[in-house]
This record gives structure tokens, sequence and C-alpha cells, in this order.
């Protein structure tokens, strides 16, 4: 049996979906990849539960990345639901975030300790989108400190033998060599797919191991432009960079990459 010729293995948030979580503008692409059977792969900092909730909303069935590579899930016919964890758990990080907190000298707000009202100021969310986002499997993604202290939290973090990147909003505490990249490899790995191309997209430096472990890997653009992170490898043809923001941007790159030819 052939598996399909093209993976999209995408982030969501700041790349299919803009800061309000519309995906609206990528619709019509989602249903003609569903058509032709193309899977399309979340590759998020998103938990399990909020990304099943996208799943149904859109009607995937494919597998997923959580929690910037943490653990990668599916669903076999022989097997059922599976999932497999890719690093630490949340409670063998958490109390970590605090010791680094004390290392850098600064508070260090983790998201399942913020308030609904903080909740839905940092992040919009509230209820039960809100609790979703804070029961966490394999990460600890927090307020991030001033740009100027992160150089220093990264290298206090190596020192402990974890890691740091930035999403769009919060930054993410994982076990070391715990990457969105990583992932995308032991999924491909598990699934058998070797052959399998796949077209990466998306918005921050968290993306960077996706876009490296892809075949074609497209930067989606905020408003304001590409997340300057990310802007040497489009500068240097590496990455291509979509034309719209968001879901726009998202839906015309997979049309010009992978429905059109
Ligand atoms: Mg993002």
């Amino acid at each position: 049996m052939t598996g399909p010729v093209w993976w999209v293995v995408t982030d969501l948030d700041g790349t299919l979906m803009d800061h309000r979580y519309d995906w609206s503008p990528a619709a019509d692409v989602l249903r003609d990849l569903r058509r032709r059977e193309i899977p399309v792969i979340p590759c998020t900092s998103k938990t399990a539960e909020e990304v099943e909730r996208f799943r149904a909303e859109v009607g995937l069935r494919d597998p997923y990345i959580v929690e910037n590579g943490g653990a990668i899930h599916g669903e076999t016919p022989s097997i059922g639901s599976w999932q497999q964890a890719l690093g630490p758990t949340w409670a063998e990080l958490k109390p970590q975030l605090q010791h680094l907190a004390a290392d850098l000298g600064e508070p260090l707000r983790a998201l399942d300790d913020l308030t609904a009202a903080e909740g839905d100021q940092l992040l919009g969310l509230s209820g039960e989108s809100l609790l979703q986002a804070q029961r966490r499997c394999c990460s600890v993604p927090f307020v991030p400190p001033s740009t100027t202290l992160r150089p220093r939290l990264r290298q206090l973090a190596a020192e402990r033998g974890l890691a740091i990147v930035q999403g769009n909003r919060m930054a993410h505490l994982l076990g070391a060599g715990v990457s969105k990249g990583r992932a995308l490899k032991v999924l491909k790995q598990r699934l058998g797919v070797a052959q399998v191309r796949v077209l990466g997209l998306g918005d921050s430096p968290n993306d960077l191991p996706l876009l490296e472990a892809a075949d074609v890997a497209v930067v989606v653009p905020g408003p304001e432009g590409p997340h300057p992170a990310l802007l040497e490898g489009v500068q240097s043809g590496r990455f291509q960079l979509a034309a719209f923001p968001h879901a726009q941007g998202w839906a015309d790159a997979v049309q010009r990459n992978i429905l059109d030819v």
C-alpha cells in the first residue's frame, strides 16, 4: 500500500489561526486537503485536549503533535487511539520553573497558575478553553521575561538539562531535546512513512525545528511581517514566506505548493 505523498504539518496559533483563533480563511483549502486525503497534522504548543477540539471542528482524523513536541498522538485501526510521550512530564518540569526563576532573580508565571482574568487578558482564553490550555502533560508554558533576560534564562535551563522555546505569546519549558522537529521524525518513523514529503508551516522560533525538518518550509507572517528569528531562513531561501498573514497566507501557501501542482 502506498501512503500519501504529502503531509501538511502545521503550527496552529499565529500560523493557521490568527490571534483570535480564527482559521476560517483556510476552510476551503482544508476541505480540499481532506477530499484529496492529504493528512493535516497539527504540530503545536497546544494540549491534546485543545487539538482534539480543533480536529473535531475541522473534521481532521490525522495524527498530531502536542506541547511543542512533548508527545505525539494518533489513531490506528488495530489499536485505536494511541499516544507516545517524548520527554519529561509536566509534574517533573513544573518545579524546575521555580528553580529557574530563583536562578534568574525574576518571578516566572506558569500558564497553569494564571487567574481567569489573566488568561483572558494574555491569551484571549476563558472558561473551558483556558482550562484545556492549562492541563498540561509534558511542557510548562509561562509568561516570558523581558527580551534582554531570555538568553540568560535559556542558558540557565540548559545547565539544568532543560530547554526553553519561544512561541508567539508564551515561552515553554521542555525537556532537553524535545522539539517539534524531533517529534515529526519520531511520528514518521512510527508510521513507517520515510518517503512522505512534509510541507511544514510555522510563525515563531519554536517552529524552527519543524521548518528545518520539513521538505518544504513556509514561514507564515503576522500583519507586521515575519518573526525576526525566522528572517534569516527566509532571506537565505531555505524557507518560503507566505504572501499573507495567518490563515490566508497558510491557505495560499498550501494551494501553491500542493494543490495547484
Ligand atoms: Mg505559533
